[in-house]
């Protein structure tokens, strides 16, 4: 199989590929740009019931998915697959981000352990080198519609996915801002017209429109992408590179 691989450790593999099935990632899919596989945690449970999950530790509602079950299965994964990063999707890890995506994109995979419990047993990310990736501050009732989100955001950045590569250039958070506000025919919608810059054909005027209104949004619906763009742009007091010494004025190396 080729392309870039998404592995879903899950007790839902019916669950995959749902969304990423169709439109934009279907075509990708069929035509090879990546490919999936499902790993039933369920092969790797206990006794009669093949249980995975167990009460916590110090009481409390909920189950645990159990250290010994999931390693079990990572070790299964990673037989194949040992050197794609292990992902964890959790709402107390790092808040996926465009550059994080961007980072999942440029490798060859990703292994996800789709979680269902309250958490999954501590020694599993302690263990594994697991990076534990929050879609948001908001809790789901499963791993698997995260992971689905974050291969979303992955695939529409690989070569062949999206027609117009251009296209990424211009969306939200490329460069730091939120898009600009789009239209297309009519040209009168229930009274309202669109933007006279845009049906200029002025190529300068729309692109001056289009820098004014995505800088607007941004600062009025995320001061926080806002401030953080204009701290990228202050001018560095001492930048990196000046601040390390030149080749001649470096002590000579101790022999
Ligand atoms: N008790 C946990 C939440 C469990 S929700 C806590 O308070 O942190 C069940 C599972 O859904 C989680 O283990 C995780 O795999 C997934 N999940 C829930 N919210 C998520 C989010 N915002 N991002 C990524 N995964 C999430």
């Amino acid at each position: 199989m080729s392309g870039w691989q998404a592995h879903f450790i899950t007790l839902f593999p019916e669950m995959f590929p749902g969304s990423l099935g169709k439109s934009l990632t279907g075509r990708a899919l069929d035509n090879g740009v990546w490919h999936y596989i499902t790993h039933n945690l369920r092969d790797f449970g206990e006794g009669r019931h093949k249980n995975v999950d167990d009460t916590p530790s110090g009481g409390g509602p909920s189950m645990v998915l159990r250290a010994d079950i999931a390693g079990a299965a990572i070790d299964a994964v990673r037989v194949d697959a040992p050197d794609l990063p292990l992902v964890l999707p959790s709402p107390r890890g790092e808040v996926l981000t465009q550059s994080s995506v961007r980072e999942l994109a440029d490798g060859n995979g990703v292994i996800f352990l789709c979680n269902r419990f309250e958490g999954v047993d501590e020694r599993i990310i302690e263990a594994y080198d697991v990076r534990e990736v929050s879609i948001g501050d908001y809790i789901l009732s499963g791993g698997e519609p995260a992971a689905l989100v974050m291969v979303d955001a992955i695939l529409r950045l690989l070569p062949g996915v999206i027609g117009d590569a251009a296209s990424h250039d211009e969306e939200s958070f490329a460069n730091g801002l939120l898009e600009y506000p789009q239209y297309t025919r009519p040209a009168i919608w229930r009274g309202r017209s669109i933007p006279e810059a845009l049906t200029s054909g002025d190529h300068a005027r729309v692109a001056g429109w289009r820098a004014t209104t995505s800088a607007a949004l941004t600062k009025a619906r995320r001061p926080d992408l806002w401030a953080a763009r204009c701290d990228d742009k202050k001018p560095k007091k001492l930048s990196e590179k000046a601040k390390k010494p030149s080749e001649k004025e470096r002590p000579p190396e101790k022999r």
